[in-house]
């Protein structure tokens, strides 16, 4: 607390990020990270960037690797915006095009940032519970809002919407806008991208981060119709004109470049995620179907605090959300092969002596 703060401040909730300790011989799987380096390209496009050229600001506008998404999604450069990491484009979505008078709506159980933009820009919100299955229902979502927005795979269930269920929802909700966030996607579901050339309301977000494997590059992207992608732009210019430096343009540009190697790490962690969820199940975990980099799991005879406190002794990070419903639930990002094996093997350890305890 503080006399000089404006007075918005005192009532921030600001979201905590998942830990990222400095310790090495750590078995990370507690942020969703992508186990592999990112493409080859893209480290040589970034060595490839003159370093003089920093002291010129970057193109305000991204536009060489905006017309790189689109030609890669398939729709114009003026349905793209970018911007630093999707946790900057969210902020910009939720400003330009969800501040209304009727609540947003979102699941009871998802992404933690949702709440805390809506507080910060001052948005009402109802949240929707998630059914017994942990799965979004999307009846629930037949009431009068100012717009929706849930993750899809949705996080931390990493359970997914059918593109059917997502299409009623945009019919029932014709001049509302609709945000799909698609932070995981590519592991295990179809975009929704093709859709924004029918659907004037839908705003789908993606994120370099994790199936791409530019966590640290901040690279995050929405796509959809002009009149939303103007919206954004015009917030974003009247924010911060350049959110994207040389050095990400050009690294993103050569991500979305290098199709081949993309597709490769995402059958890799895909199939390491069906190796997991088959260990977990043998250990006797309940594994909610999972279409992202990690899977949510609960043990019926095991503490699930107790299980991450144990894990963390042994240098593996996993994470536990201390939230009702899911308190006794891991969410554990899928790693290497050889990751979810020393997971696997430290868990067997932790269940027996917990057994005998
Ligand atoms: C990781 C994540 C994001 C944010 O990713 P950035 O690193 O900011 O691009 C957005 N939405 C969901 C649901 C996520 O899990």
């Amino acid at each position: 607390m503080s006399r000089f703060w404006s007075p918005v401040v005192h009532d921030l909730t600001p979201y905590v990020p998942g830990e990222q300790p400095r310790i090495s011989q750590l078995v990370k799987l507690n942020t969703n990270e992508n186990p592999y380096p990112p493409s080859p390209r893209v480290q040589a496009a970034i060595a490839a960037a003159n370093v003089d050229s920093l002291r010129l600001y970057p193109d305000p506008e991204s536009s060489a690797l905006r017309a790189s998404i689109a030609g890669y999604y398939g729709v114009a450069a003026e349905q793209v915006f970018v911007g630093n990491g999707s946790d900057e484009v969210l902020a910009l979505v939720f400003q330009a095009l969800l501040q209304h008078e009727a609540p947003l709506l979102f699941p009871d159980i998802s992404y933690s940032f949702y709440p805390v933009y809506c507080k910060l820009y001052g948005i009402a919100y109802r949240t929707v519970p998630l059914d017994a299955d942990f799965a979004i229902d999307p009846a629930s979502y037949q009431q009068p809002c100012g717009g929706i927005i849930f993750p899809n795979p949705n996080a931390p269930t990493g359970r997914l919407l059918s593109r059917a269920a997502i299409e009623a929802m945009l019919q029932q909700h014709p001049d509302t806008v609709v945000v799909v966030d698609e932070a995981y996607v590519d592991f295990g579901g179809d975009s929704m991208i093709p859709l924004v050339a029918q659907y004037p309301n839908l705003l789908v977000v993606q994120t370099l981060s994790k199936s791409r494997s530019l966590a640290g590059l901040r690279v995050g992207l929405a796509v959809g119709n002009a009149e939303l992608i103007a919206g954004l732009t015009r917030v974003k210019n009247s924010f911060n004109s350049y959110p994207l430096d040389r050095l990400a343009q050009a690294g993103a540009q050569a991500a979305f470049e290098d199709d081949a190697y993309f597709q490769v790490c995402r059958e890799r962690v895909i199939a390491s995620r069906e190796a997991l969820v088959a260990g977990l199940a043998a250990l006797g975990f309940a594994v909610l179907p999972s279409a992202a980099n990690f899977v949510f799991a609960r043990h019926p005879a095991h503490d699930a605090a107790r299980l991450a406190a144990c894990l963390r002794q042994r240098n593996i990070i996993v994470r536990h959300f201390q939230q009702p419903r899911i308190e006794q639930f891991l969410r554990i990002s899928i790693g290497t092969a050889a990751e979810c094996q020393l997971l696997l093997s430290a868990l067997a350890d932790i269940l027996a002596d917990g057994a005998t305890a």
